[in-house]
């Protein structure tokens, strides 16, 4: 489904390179987890992925059900069935939930050449996705995020996941300090989203996170590169003895 090349990418300002020549392929079907040290890319490639503009893409390719998609902006990668959780802005005020979700599956759909889904329909579905996650629809009147716990958040985080039923989904939970309550919803919620058509891409720095997500793949990120791949047993060895063995056999 995925298949990354050579890929290197650096940063729009300042010219700054951050993917040194990354080679990565998930399957359709595969949980793949991303590990590597605190600044090593992962997010900035999940960025790229998203296709955000502050990042320019210098050699290589990203090849999605065979074809790149390079030339493509975000709504149109996002049409594709491309989903990256923290896409959106941490906190939208003014802006109820209910109302951010209603247009972002209707860009999705506008994308795609569909009709506009009708109210009734739209409020269906949220309940229906909504209920199996525990949200209070009151929770959705609110505006995104704000005032959100971190359960509240991730929950809301899921629904849109659940929502716009993406083919690729990239979860970057690098920085975010899960705690327990978060990390069970998370879990739940992409072992929920496990299908034969379906591939997500976990990014974490916690071996913790992949005891609930147990993952197909786990690929090292470090300086911009994969240094490593392996199956969950390797996260469970990263765990037992860092990441300082991996780069310097690298080396
Ligand atoms: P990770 O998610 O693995 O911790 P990041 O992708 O956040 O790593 O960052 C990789 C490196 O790129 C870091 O050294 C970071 O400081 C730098 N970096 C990423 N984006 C920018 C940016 N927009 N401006 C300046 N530096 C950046
Ligand atoms: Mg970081
Ligand atoms: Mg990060």
């Amino acid at each position: 489904m995925l298949e990354i090349k050579n890929l290197h990418a650096r940063i729009a300002e300042d010219g700054t390179e951050i993917i040194r020549g990354l080679n990565l392929k998930v399957k359709a079907g595969e949980v793949a987890a991303i590990m590597g040290p605190n600044g090593s890319g992962k997010s900035t490639l999940s960025y790229i992925l998203a296709g955000r503009s502050d990042y320019e893409v210098t050699e290589g390719d990203i090849l999605y059900n065979g074809e790149s998609i390079l030339g493509l902006d975000p709504s149109e990668r996002a049409a594709k069935g491309i989903f990256l959780a923290f896409q959106y802005p941490v906190e939208i005020p003014g802006v109820a939930t209910m109302q951010f979700l209603k247009v972002a599956m209707n860009e999705q759909r506008k994308a795609r050449g569909e009709e506009e889904l009708k109210t009734p329909d739209f409020i269906r579905l949220v309940k229906e996705a909504a209920a199996g996650l525990h949200i209070d629809m009151n929770m959705l009147k609110r505006p995104l995020n704000v005032g959100f716990s971190g359960g509240e958040k991730k929950r809301a985080e899921i629904l849109q996941m659940k929502l716009l039923a993406p083919q690729l989904c990239v979860l970057d939970e690098t920085d975010s300090g899960l705690d327990i309550d978060a990390l069970k919803i998370v879990s739940d919620g992409v072992n929920a989203l496990r299908s034969p058509d379906r591939a997500v891409i976990v990014i974490t720095h916690y071996q913790r996170l992949l005891e609930h997500i147990v993952p197909d793949s786990v690929h090292v990120l470090y300086k911009g590169q994969v240094i490593k791949t392996g199956d969950k047993d390797l996260a469970l060895d990263l765990e037992a003895n860092g990441y300082a063995g991996i780069i310097e056999a690298a080396a």
